[in-house]
């Protein structure tokens, strides 16, 4: 019998699972339910912000400057090679280029219906089966919904990365400058001599505030990352404060040390809310706080193990880890892997969560691989029997630290692949140590 598999979203994680379902004609049928017109998520560069010409949330984080943090030896389909003559950073466009040739490789394009979104996932029991319900609608009929029936249901819809997270901060609403998450920065020009604040120092902040400083006249960034994780060499009319404690007046922050900013702008780089919008209370899933819950390996429902998510991990090698995720949900429809109980699952899971609070991260942080969980990498790769993409994870992990070392030059290096798991990195011009 050919299993019937909706896999939400044509970006990176979504390609990658048609890839691999479609891999199997005899076993698997795909349909890839895509928003937008195009395949690429959150690489398809808008200029919108807020809606798009649907109504729909735009989805895409993308602002214009962005060059990849991670090189492409470390971004890479381990069967679907970069064009060798690129640098490792890449522009958001050559990163999109790769992944419509990767979709026009594979012939995936006739399994994926654009302009269609995912409104509700529900699981429904038919004789002993466990089948799910999917109800979507063309974004130009909203009014017109769809529903079909399923076997397996496989999330890759972006929920990491794309419905903003703020704070909440004493104050806030007395402050008189403009406000803007990451989510909607697109290009520095606004900002053109203005002092700003950015609150939030994590892998993207840094490149944006390193953007938004080519013309501002000054930019305060404010954060209280770990010693491991301290910026250096920022551009001169960057400094860093410790954590806002409140808004104090009508452009004024202070910081939790005491300190005070006139700011005109401000921007969030507060990260995003986990969102799967279309999961209905009987998928037994919630999300709280940023941690879905119950997720075994992060990817598998242990309630409706057909159900799967992919790509929920936090800071960490991408697409060969999505590869990763979608083998361990394809081990479960093909019956070569047997899971556990679901209590043992269970069990494990909360076992998780409640190391990380031991080793003082926040809920927010349930999914986070960078820096303490790498071991999750190699740990999916044996359950998968796949190969472990060390290489790609201590990349990942070397890549990370060069951007706080020097966000402004370390795009400048190229890595050189020297075995099947090593590699070189050769600094590049101008690069501080
Ligand atoms: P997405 O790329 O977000 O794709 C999800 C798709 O699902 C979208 O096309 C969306 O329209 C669609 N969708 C969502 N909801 C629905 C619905 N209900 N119905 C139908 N379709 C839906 N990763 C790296 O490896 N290197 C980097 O340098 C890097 N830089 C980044 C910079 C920024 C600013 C951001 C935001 C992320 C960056 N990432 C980077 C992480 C990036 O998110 C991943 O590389 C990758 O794009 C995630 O793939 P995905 O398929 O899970 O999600």
């Amino acid at each position: 019998m050919v299993l019937r598999v909706a896999v939400i979203g044509a970006g990176p994680a979504g390609l990658c699972a048609a890839r691999h379902l479609s891999a199997e004609p005899d076993r698997y049928l795909p349909t890839v339910y895509e928003q937008t017109a195009a395949v690429g998520g959150t690489w398809v560069y808008t200029d919108r912000t807020g809606t798009d010409e649907h109504g729909i949330p735009v989805h895409s984080s993308m602002y214009k400057n962005l060059r990849t943090n991670l090189p492409k030896e470390a971004m890479v389909f381990p069967d679907f090679p970069y064009d060798s003559s690129l640098p490792s950073y890449l522009t958001h466009k050559e990163v999109l280029r790769y992944l419509e040739n990767y979709a026009e490789n594979f012939e995936l394009h006739k399994y994926i219906q654009l302009l269609t979104r995912v409104d509700a996932v529900k699981p429904i029991h038919v004789h002993d089966a466990v089948k799910w319900q999917v109800t979507t609608f063309k974004v130009t009929a909203p009014d017109s919904p769809i529903t079909e029936q399923f076997d397996a249901v496989m999330a890759c819809n972006g929920g990491r990365y794309s419905v903003p997270y703020i704070p909440v901060i004493s104050g806030t609403d007395q402050f008189q400058g403009r406000t803007l998450h990451s989510h909607d920065y697109r290009v520095p020009e606004p900002f053109s001599e203005r002092k700003v604040l950015i609150i939030g120092a994590l892998a993207s902040e840094v490149d944006i505030c390193v953007d938004i400083a080519q013309v501002a006249d000054s930019v305060v960034i404010s954060h209280s990352n770990p010693p491991m994780i301290e910026i250096h060499n920022l551009p001169a009319n960057i400094t860093q404060a410790a954590r806002v404690e409140s808004i104090v007046g009508p452009n004024t922050v202070r910081f939790q040390d005491g300190q005070e900013f006139h700011a005109d702008d401000i921007v969030y780089c507060t990260g995003y809310r986990l969102s799967f919008p279309f999961l209905t209370p009987e998928c037994g899933v919630t999300v709280h706080q940023g941690r879905a819950y119950p997720l075994y390996k992060h990817v598998l429902n242990t309630t409706y193990p057909t159900m799967s998510f992919v790509g929920l991990m936090h800071h960490a090698t991408s697409f060969s880890l999505f590869q990763l995720e979608i083998k361990l949900a394809l081990g479960v429809l093909d019956g070569s892997l047997s899971l556990p109980s679901k209590a043992a699952m269970d069990q494990e899971i909360d076992q998780d969560f409640k190391t990380r609070l031991e080793k003082g991260l926040t809920p927010r942080q349930a999914h986070d691989i960078f820096p303490l969980y790498l071991s999750h990498i190699t740990e999916l790769a044996m359950v998968t029997r796949q190969s472990d993409p060390q290489g790609q994870t201590s990349m990942t992990m070397d890549s990370f630290m060069h951007l706080f070392s020097d966000p402004q030059h370390f795009r400048n290096a190229e890595y050189k692949i020297t075995g099947p798991e090593t590699w070189e990195r050769v600094p590049g011009q101008g690069e501080k140590q």
